[in-house]
């Protein structure tokens, strides 16, 4: 029989901070359709032969470790390599691990198509939710944002946790004014009402210079604890958190 293969760029048997609460491993899918100048994980935006991974050898790494009760699907754009994705998440819940996936918003139908199987689905929310912004991080001329939205959407009207992800670029997305815009947003997609019930969190994250792909990007100072804190009061969202390194991990703002 034909071997199920997957492009994945590295497996982190066990991680503390990337699934809320869990010990989880966290498998990095490679490939990506977007081409972030601030990406962190740039080395895995392509995908290579040398990616090219036996799932079977991923499911075995999932199982040995008995310290884990999640898995957690990251990149590179998880939903790209849907299939795998499937198979890989029939497999975490089988053996009774919470799962969840990272991604970009861009592939909403994909998204739908797996959202039986994910107890978290985390979406970046690049900058304010039109093309002109999303354009200048992104590094696409036609960005998909209608897509994110619909993304938006779908995860909004499922049982999932649902993670909204930004990270604060300086001079990029860094004002209260897309701050007040992103949040008008979420909240007309059913935000307050997920966050109520516990089910959402909208999550500023720290940009990193040091590991950006792109030059200029390496150039922009990172923002500071108090700019995040301010930026999450700003919204105005229930459930709004910081992720910074000089804070150690996730803080509620409240
Ligand atoms: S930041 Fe995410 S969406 Fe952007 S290029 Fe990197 S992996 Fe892709």
């Amino acid at each position: 029989m034909k071997k199920k293969m997957a492009y994945i760029g590295e497996i982190a048997p066990l991680s503390l901070s990337d699934y809320f609460g869990e010990p989880a491993c966290v498998i990095f899918f490679s490939g990506c359709n977007f081409n972030c100048g601030y990406c962190q994980n740039w080395k895995l935006k392509k995908s290579s032969n040398e990616h090219l991974t036996d799932i079977e050898s991923i499911k075995k790494v999932i199982s040995e470790n008995k310290l884990v009760t999640a898995c957690k699907v990251t990149g590179g754009e998880p939903l790209l390599q849907l299939d795998a994705l499937l198979e890989i998440g029939r497999f975490a819940k089988s053996i009774g691990l919470k799962f969840g996936i990272d991604t970009n918003g861009s592939l909403p139908e994909a998204l739908a198509k797996i959202l039986h199987l994910l107890d978290l689905v985390s979406i970046d929310i690049k900058a304010d939710l039109d093309e002109e912004s999303y354009r200048r991080v992104i590094g696409l001329q036609s960005p998909p944002v209608s897509e994110v939205i619909k993304s938006i959407e779908i995860a909004m009207r499922s049982d999932a946790y649902v993670e909204f992800r930004m990270v604060v670029i300086p001079g990029y997305n860094d004002s209260t004014k897309t701050m007040k815009s992103v949040s008008e947003t979420l909240r007309a997609l059913g935000y307050e009402e997920k966050a109520s019930k516990g089910k959402a969190c909208f999550n500023l994250i720290e940009f990193v210079p040091e590991n950006a792909f792109d030059e200029d990007f390496r150039g922009i100072k990172n923002p500071s604890v108090s700019l995040l804190h301010d930026l999450a009061v700003s919204s105005g969202l229930k459930n709004a958190r910081i992720t910074h390194r000089g804070l150690g991990i996730l803080k509620p703002v409240y």
